[in-house]
């Protein structure tokens, strides 16, 4: 049984039939993915490139979120 690593969705593919660098597609989501092993058998995204290594962020607002505060008192049933 495999699994998408994108989507976690089960691609029909007997894993006999493959080898390592072979091609494969998520019908679920569509990602390309490629074999990067086979034993233990793992996938790959094609879209995931390890080589790029500065991520863009979004400007992640990290605004205070303590809005929620939480004021458990014991209370006396
Ligand atoms: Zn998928």
């Amino acid at each position: 049984m495999i699994t998408c690593p994108v989507c976690d969705a089960t691609i029909d593919v007997d894993e006999e039939d493959l080898d390592e660098g072979d091609p494969l597609s998520c019908d679920e989501c569509g990602a390309s993915l490629h074999v990067v092993s086979i034993s233990p058998l793992e996938l790959q995204s094609d879209d995931e490139s390890d080589e790029d290594d500065d991520e863009d962020f979004d400007d992640f607002d990290e605004e205070d979120e303590d809005e929620e505060e939480e004021e458990e008192e014991e209370e006396d049933w």
